[in-house]
């Protein structure tokens, strides 16, 4: 009586649509045209219920970094699963995993970065991150410190706590976002937002409005600044050179703790272990997911510097979940950090991939349809413009044309997403440059059919 692959496509859209709630999906949408099925994948490759191959241009949601199907990472599963399958790390018990994961991300990380809080995922792990920074500041008797600062369109989760850090006002706009103390200033995106200032100058002005909101709320009130070094799933921003040293300088300036949000940049998406490493961020904490595990299990966590883990772990911290330090997502995440290291997928990366992938982009650049290319290291977007010189937006709604650019990569067998009329790309860092050459391939053919 189990539901298989092998169930006809049309039987297994319409159990989807009348069981499974999709995240981020219109049901109605979803009852009419059916789901994608997705039963299988290796390397770069999706393959559909129907048999079809896809170019997974997503790396699934920005995580499966080394790519699908790999017997190592099964295999450690099936190990740890029959060794110890579960136990957790409260009221004074650790195992191995946990603890030989802690100290590997902590070799990895910058700087002081020397402990790990886990949580099991991205958006968990933020919300630890504001109870731990408000925690910090109280127990350094400066209760008041409190308030976060973060950015528009940012996007740090979806549970309360993280989807309030980011700043998707029609997620807001859903179920009481933002909680008290959470406060977003504009984002530096130069190519939508810039006018006619440089790079340069527009970077720094987005940059000193943290200042300003900084002195409007009173410096004593403020205790972290959190942002992505460049923003993910708010169309891959990469800010202009002069945003995060300022922003540093201003953190710096008044005692006010920065949190980098690594679960897209971290683990060699922009080319070093961490985006922070890329843009020259030395945070107090770094939120960490997807890449560290590329996907194979549910695993995120925290970074935190040795001034905040000294002071927290000076009293209890009363926050943690079931499955913080899960001993299998542990070992998975652990071989995965192993695969990257011993297939030095970082040099891959910044020898042959990234420049590939820059090398692609820049010939889709001359499409008529592409108003640009911002791109870091194996992260990329084209917005989409009816007029490249002067940047300028499509009439009518925003996102039609993203939204039609996206269905007609997906029926060319291609995964690229879109944020409004931007295209997304965030391939496993493993690809070939010939699989690179296919993505171009089926991009181009997408674009002329929504030209
Ligand atoms: N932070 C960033 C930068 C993300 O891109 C995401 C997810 O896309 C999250 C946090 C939330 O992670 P999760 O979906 O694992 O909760």
């Amino acid at each position: 009586s189990y539901i298989t692959n092998h169930l006809p496509t049309a039987e297994l859209q319409a159990l989807d649509a009348a069981h499974h709630m999709h995240p981020f999906t219109t049901n109605d949408e979803l009852a009419e045209k059916g789901a994608r099925i997705i039963t299988k994948a290796k390397g770069v490759f999706l393959t559909d219920s129907e048999g079809n191959e896809i170019l997974d241009g997503m790396a699934g949601l920005w995580c499966v970094n080394i790519g699908y199907g790999r017997q190592e990472m099964a295999d450690v599963a099936a190990r740890q699963m029959l060794e110890l399958n579960y136990y957790n790390t409260f009221f004074m018990t650790s195992h191995v995993p946990a603890i030989a994961l802690a100290t590997e991300i902590a070799k990895l990380a910058p700087g002081d970065l020397n402990h790990v809080f886990f949580a099991g995922s991205g958006s968990e792990a933020n919300d630890t991150n504001i109870r731990m920074v408000r925690t910090y500041w109280a127990m350094k008797d400066k209760p008041e410190k409190s308030h976060i600062i973060s950015r528009k369109n940012a996007y740090h989760g979806s549970s309360m706590g993280s989807g309030s850090l980011g700043g998707m006002t029609y997620m807001h706009e859903q179920g009481g976002m933002p909680i008290p103390g959470i406060h977003h200033i504009n984002q530096p995106d130069w190519w939508a937002e810039g006018g006619d200032q440089t790079p340069e100058a527009f970077g720094l002005a987005r940059a000193q409005e943290l200042e300003a909101k900084i002195l409007e709320l009173g410096a004593d009130n403020v205790a972290a600044f959190i942002g992505e070094p460049v923003q993910g799933a708010g169309g891959v921003i990469v800010p202009p050179s002069t945003y995060w040293p300022e922003i540093q300088r201003i953190c710096d300036k008044y005692d006010v703790l920065i949190i980098a949000d690594e679960v897209i940049c971290g683990f060699g998406r922009t080319g070093n272990w961490f985006g922070s490493q890329t843009m020259g961020i030395k945070p107090h904490i770094m939120t960490i997911a997807k890449g560290l595990s590329s996907g194979y299990q549910p695993i995120g966590g925290s970074i935190v510097c040795d001034e905040i883990a000294e002071v927290i772990g000076s009293g209890e911290f009363n926050h943690g979940y079931t499955y913080s330090g899960h001993p299998v997502c542990s070992a998975v995440a652990l071989e995965n950090l192993r695969i990257m290291q011993d297939e030095k997928i970082l040099d891959h990366v910044n020898n042959v991939a990234a420049p590939a992938l820059q090398e692609g982009l820049d010939k889709l650049a001359e499409h008529p349809l592409v108003g640009g290319v911002n791109v870091s290291g194996m992260m990329a977007s084209l917005p989409l413009s009816p007029r490249k010189e002067t940047r300028s937006k499509f009439a009518g709604a925003a996102g039609t044309v993203g939204y039609m650019c996206r269905e007609r990569c997906f029926a060319n067998n291609l995964v690229m997403r879109h944020v409004g009329d931007r295209m997304i790309i965030s391939p496993p860092l493993v690809i070939t440059p010939e699989e690179i050459g296919t993505f171009m391939t089926r991009a181009t053919k997408a674009l002329d059919e929504t030209y």
